[in-house]
C-alpha cells in the first residue's frame, strides 16, 4: 500500500509522527522490561454498598512506575500493550495477582469479597480463555462466584464467534460479568439482555456530572432504572462527594467507588482500609 502510494507518501510523515512512533517503541520496550522485571504492581479501589456502606469487594487497577519515567497511568500502556500483544501476558498476571489478592481477604475473614479485573478484548479472544481462568482459579482455590471480569460495552458489538463463545462459557462457569463505562458508547441494550450479565458499571463522567448537570441526571436516572427493570446491579463510579453518593443511593444504584472512600490501594493499605471500616 504505501509502495503504490509512492514516495512522496514520505512527506505525509511528519516530524511529530516521528515523535510518536519512537516514544511508543521505547515505551513498548520499557513494558517488555517492566514486564520482566515485575515492576507492575496491581492496586485495589474498595467497591461499596451505598445502603450499607460496607465494602463488597474491589476492583484491580493496574500501576506502573518506571525508575526515570515516572509514573505511567493504565491509559497511557493498556493501548500499547494491546497493540503489541504484550496484554496477553500482562493480562494473565493481574488476573492471577488479583485472585491471589482476593483469597488472602476470604482468609482474613472477609469471606464475601469480590475481586473485579478488567479484561481487554484480546484477552478473550483466545479459544482456550475461559479454561485458562478456570484452572487459575482451581489452582489458588477461588470460587468462580468471587470472580467478576470488566469488559466494555463496545466489545459486546464489535465481539467474534471466540469472544463471543468466552463470554457465554465465562456466564456459564458463574463467574460474574460487568460492562464498564456503561453509557459512553453504543449503549446496545439487546446485549445485555442476551448474555448473562450481572452488573453495569456507570461511566464517571455522567456520575460527575449529575450533581449540577439535568442532562448527566436524566442518564443515570435511566440507567439505574434500566438496570433495576432487568434484575442486574447498577454499580456507579467516580464518586467524589457525599452529595453524590446519597443521590444515587435515592434513585436506587446499588454500589458504587470513588475517591470519596478511596483510591485503587496497593494490597497492604486495602487490608488495613477493610480493618478500620469494621
Ligand atoms: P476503568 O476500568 O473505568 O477504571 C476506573 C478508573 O477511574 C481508574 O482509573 C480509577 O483510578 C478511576 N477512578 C476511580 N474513582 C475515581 C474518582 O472518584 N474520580 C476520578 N476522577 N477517577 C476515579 P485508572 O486506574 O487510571 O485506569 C484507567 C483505565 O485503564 C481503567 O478504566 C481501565 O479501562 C484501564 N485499566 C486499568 N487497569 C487495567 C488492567 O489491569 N487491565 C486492563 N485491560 N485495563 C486496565
Ligand atoms: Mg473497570
Ligand atoms: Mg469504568
Ligand atoms: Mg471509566
Amino acid at each position: 500500500e504505501a509502495k503504490s502510494a509512492g514516495r512522496n507518501q514520505i512527506c505525509l510523515i511528519t516530524d511529530k509522527m516521528i515523535e510518536k512512533t519512537e516514544t511508543e517503541f521505547i515505551l513498548l520496550e520499557e513494558l517488555r522490561k517492566a514486564l520482566r522485571d515485575e515492576s507492575f504492581k496491581v492496586h485495589f479501589q474498595p467497591k461499596l454498598d451505598l445502603v450499607t456502606k460496607e465494602v463488597i469487594g474491589a476492583e484491580a487497577l493496574l500501576r506502573w512506575w518506571h525508575p526515570t519515567m515516572g509514573q505511567i497511568t493504565p491509559n497511557q500502556f493498556i493501548p500499547l500493550a494491546e497493540k503489541s500483544g504484550l496484554i496477553k501476558e500482562l493480562g494473565f498476571w493481574v488476573l492471577e495477582q488479583s485472585i491471589k489478592e482476593c483469597v488472602y481477604w476470604h482468609k482474613r475473614g472477609y469471606k464475601d469479597l469480590v475481586i473485579a479485573v478488567n479484561l481487554s478484548p484480546i484477552q478473550f479472544n483466545s479459544p482456550d480463555f475461559t479454561k485458562s481462568v478456570l484452572q487459575l482459579l482451581g489452582r489458588h482455590g477461588l470460587s468462580e462466584s468471587h470472580l467478576e471480569l470488566e469488559i466494555t460495552e463496545n466489545v459486546l458489538i464489535e465481539q467474534n464467534d471466540v469472544q463471543r463463545a468466552n463470554i457465554n462459557m465465562l456466564a456459564a462457569a458463574g463467574i460474574k460479568l460487568a460492562i464498564d463505562d456503561f453509557g459512553k458508547g453504543y449503549s446496545n441494550l439487546a446485549y445485555i439482555k442476551k448474555l448473562n450479565i450481572d452488573s453495569i458499571k456507570i461511566d464517571f463522567e455522567f456520575v460527575k456530572g449529575m450533581a449540577s448537570n439535568d442532562d448527566d441526571l436524566a442518564i443515570v436516572t435511566a440507567i439505574i432504572d434500566i438496570a433495576k427493570r432487568l434484575g442486574i446491579k447498577s454499580v456507579a463510579e467516580g464518586v467524589e462527594s457525599e452529595d453524590i453518593s446519597s443521590l444515587l443511593k435515592e434513585l436506587g444504584c446499588n454500589s458504587a467507588q470513588g475517591f470519596l472512600w478511596s483510591h485503587a490501594l496497593e494490597s497492604s493499605a486495602f487490608n488495613a482500609f477493610l480493618d478500620e471500616k469494621e
